[in-house]
């Protein structure tokens, strides 16, 4: 577990700011929800975060420790996707252990350490199987697992379910916030959908065009918005 801290931090792509000066931290084991509408900024905020994007100005701290100058896999984070891309030619097992493969883990760690995911995400029956074998719900499950395995301080998702039926997304979004319970992983989770928001977050950011309007507890945001904007975003039919 760790806190993460973002300090004014801004974006530009080229001579175009798109990220306009985002402030928060983060506590321990907290679950942050960014919510916005398409082209708002939520991935380029949270690729940030992971070091897949530069920062153009402002400081981004995770345990306490400035991270901007380094690689995505020196920051102790996972990164779920919304296309998660597990690899087809491998198993459910060297999908999830392909990480720690290239990271020199020795091979009895991670045995362990893919069976305790697989027990946890209740993927013990499908570990030789194919990702074309598993229903959506499944392939989902081992795409979280890939990122558990690695035991991170923080969990970082991009819109994970949305390539899920309706079903599937409530179901699974359950599962989501009961296993960051478990696992007391801080998080930070991106998604266009104000219920989502709504049900995981502690504390959500509410994102327009690149600024956070509004940073708060769901509650608190629903029954007190505070530009028009928020209002009419959170109040929306999904
Ligand atoms: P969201 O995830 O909320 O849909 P993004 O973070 O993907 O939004 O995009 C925010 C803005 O930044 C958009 O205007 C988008 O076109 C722009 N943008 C994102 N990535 C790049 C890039 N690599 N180069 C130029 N512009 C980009
Ligand atoms: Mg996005």
């Amino acid at each position: 577990m760790a806190t993460v801290s973002l300090s004014n931090i801004k974006k530009s792509f080229g001579r175009t700011e798109v990220i306009h000066g985002i402030d928060i931290d983060i506590e321990d084991g907290e679950f942050i929800v960014i919510v916005g509408p398409s082209g708002c900024g939520k991935s380029t905020l949270l690729r940030m975060v992971a070091g897949l994007e530069t920062v153009t100005e402002g400081e981004v701290r995770i345990g306490g420790k400035r991270v901007n100058e380094k690689e995505p896999m020196e920051r102790d984070i996972a990164m779920v996707f919304q296309n998660y891309a597990l690899y087809p030619h491998m198993s459910v097992f060297d999908n999830m252990a392909y990480g720690l493969k290239i990271a020199g883990r020795p091979k009895p760690e991670i045995a362990e350490r893919v069976a305790e995911a697989a027990k946890l995400l209740q993927l013990e029956p499908y570990l030789t199987r194919r990702p074309r074998e598993l229903s959506g719900g499944q392939r989902q499950r081992v795409a979280m697992g890939r990122a558990i395995v690695r035991k991170p301080s923080v969990f970082l998702f991009d819109e994970p379910l949305s390539n899920l039926d309706a079903k599937l997304r409530v179901q699974m979004r359950l599962e989501i916030k009961q296993l960051q319970r478990r696992l007391g992983v801080t998080s930070l989770y991106v998604t266009h959908d104000q219920v989502e928001a709504m049900t995981l977050a502690d504390r959500m950011i509410v994102m327009n065009a690149g600024r956070a309007d509004q940073i708060g507890a769901p509650l608190e945001v629903y029954a007190n918005p505070q530009t028009e904007f928020v209002a009419g975003f959170i109040g929306s039919p999904p």
